[in-house]
């Protein structure tokens, strides 16, 4: 699938806009439309749904080490500022950069690619930062300007290897820049903080400073103690909290892939260190089993677990469920959750301050030159109390960390598909149409008068009124209803019904399937209950 036609697509139905368009536009945000929103929404309902208010903490679900709690949080995106230091956010939430001294402008320095090219006795390291299906042609062309070569000396230039990462090249002397004419023009890469820095009060100063959350995960910890006060959770127990988060990302890009403001839908899951390796694989599990259910397929979505060597300090295992998005070079995926065992890293650094490794490579707090706290915690004790076992502890936990608009964009890849099927005459019509999960299709059923004569309109209009009450349903009259489907098809609402000259002498309506095409008649009074059997999942 091409990508530029579902971002078209998405245009042209209002799933997706640019974020103030009409002022030119803002680099990595975006808005959703009137069916992108009721699409976002449905992907949060389900996690929200499947994952807090629909468990059932009453018995052993398949798969878990034994019966646990779900409960929600929705906190504040501005926190105390000390959240940030605790975290390691303030100090470790960083990628590196390049500045361009030429163009001016500012890359992720691995998301830079490049390939080794050389005419006569030059060699460079020419880059760009175009899709990796464009890239070759962009590298040949960058090139014979580079080295003064026309079109047809093409074949002159010698390549070496394949297009690889910035990263690998340990000299920038020798490098083109992605938007540069000159060689060696790249800054040596530099760490740049993510996070979005705002002032408090209209007479804030530089210490009145605090940040827009890069991820709602914190929000819970620090919140850990209120819940289990205040509520009957008993650990295993698990927080789940979605909304936006902030990343001031160096190169956003992939259409919402890599936004600067996004949602997430993350969930702390504490429960006693034994058996937090068991939980681990649970929620490793379950989670991928969520986008099975809701329609990625097995071939394009992988739970690749991370090497030893790219595990954070603090975990013991960690897995991201990968998707193989169609702006990827093939064969690569895109994280859409990290899934990751985080130990009692964040309740022990809101409480004791920020922790790192000490000569013995165990955690411990961080101490300036001055042998102080480098980022004091809040004091309080954020341990547990199991008054059935009599004892006390600092959970571990487990995060899988999700994020609403990734998941939104993979579903809304995976949906997108061109068939040729009969229209209402027989004659073989292109199609274009999102094969969207009913769960998450925006429009769940369109209602349509076969003509605007007969009574028909009215009929139609009872039956929607009556759908209405319960589903997000669309009525249209306009058109042909050949056109009327295809309207439908292509922003994926998964049932049509028909209004037609038999209904009114008690003939019923037809039901149509938008992926098989088949179709049947149900009576008109049993609408409610069909849309509502076709709808009910059924894992
Ligand atoms: P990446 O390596 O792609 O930057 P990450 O590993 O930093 O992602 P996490 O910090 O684990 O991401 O965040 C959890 C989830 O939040 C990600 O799996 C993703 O779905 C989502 N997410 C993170 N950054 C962004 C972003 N800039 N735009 C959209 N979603 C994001």
């Amino acid at each position: 699938m091409e990508m530029d036609k579902l971002v078209s697509l998405c245009k042209r139905r209002g799933f997706l806009f640019q974020s103030s368009e009409i002022y030119g536009g803002l680099n990595g945000f975006w808005d959703y439309g009137p069916l992108g929103v009721e699409l976002k929404r449905n992907v949060k309902e389900a996690w929200w749904r499947d994952m807090v208010t629909g468990h059932d903490e009453l018995s052993v679900v398949a798969g878990a080490p034994s019966e646990y709690e779900m409960t929600g949080l929705d906190c504040t995106i501005i926190m105390h500022p000390q959240v940030w230091k605790c975290s390691g956010h303030y100090d470790l939430f960083h990628d590196f950069m390049v500045d361009c001294r030429e163009s001016k402008k500012r890359y992720r320095h691995d998301q830079v690619r490049g390939r080794w090219v050389t005419f006569r006795d030059k060699r460079a390291f020419v880059t760009t930062m175009a899709e990796p299906d464009k890239e070759q042609a962009e590298f040949e062309q960058k090139s014979l300007k580079l080295f003064n070569l026309r079109g047809k000396d093409a074949g002159s230039l010698v390549w070496e290897g394949e297009a690889m990462s910035l990263t690998k090249v340990p000299n920038l002397a020798e490098v083109l820049g992605p938007d540069a004419k000159t060689l060696g023009t790249l800054t040596e890469p530099r760490e740049f903080n993510l996070m979005f820095k705002t002032i408090i009060g209209a007479l804030g100063s530089d210490e009145d400073a605090a940040f827009l959350r890069p991820e709602t995960a914190q929000g819970i910890f620090v919140n850990f103690k209120n819940v289990v006060d205040s509520s009957r959770v008993r650990i295993p127990f698990g927080i789940a909290q979605m909304g936006k988060s902030f990343r001031n990302e160096i190169t956003p890009r992939n259409f919402t892939f890599r936004s600067r403001e996004f949602e997430q839908m993350e969930i702390e899951f504490f429960c006693k260190p034994a058996s937090s390796p068991e939980w681990y694989k649970y929620w490793r599990d379950r989670r991928y089993q969520w986008y099975l259910d809701l329609g990625l397929p097995r071939e394009r979505l992988q739970l690749r677990d991370h090497h030893a060597d790219e595990l954070s300090h603090y975990s013991c295992g960690t897995a991201d469920i990968e998707y193989a998005f169609p702006f990827l070079p093939p064969g690569e995926f895109g994280e859409l959750e990290g899934v990751a065992h985080r130990g009692d890293f964040d309740l022990r650094s809101h409480m004791e301050g920020k922790l790192a490794k000490d000569a013995e490579g165990k955690l411990a707090v961080e101490l300036n030159a001055d042998g102080k706290p480098k980022h004091r915690g809040s004091g309080k004790d954020l341990s547990y109390f199991d008054d059935q076992a009599r004892e006390r502890f600092v959970p571990h936990v487990i995060e899988p960390s999700a994020g609403a608009d990734r998941a939104t964009l993979a579903f809304l890849c995976e949906a997108y598909t061109e068939d040729n099927v009969p229209d209402e005459n027989g004659k073989p019509r292109e199609r274009t149409l999102l094969k969207l999960h009913p769960r998450l299709a925006p429009i769940k059923a369109a209602v349509f008068p076969l003509v605007k004569k007969d009574g028909m309109p009215e009929a139609a209009q009872k039956i929607y009124r009556a759908l209405k009450k319960h589903f997000n349903v669309f009525y249209d009259e306009g058109a042909s209803v050949g056109k009327r489907y295809a309207r439908q098809d292509e922003v994926g609402t998964p049932y049509c019904i028909t209004i037609d000259g038999e209904t009114a002498g008690g003939g019923g309506v037809t039901f149509r399937d938008r992926d098989s095409l088949k179709q049947w008649r149900v009576g008109a009074d049993d609408c409610v209950a069909e849309l509502s059997k076709l709808l009910t999942p059924t894992t």
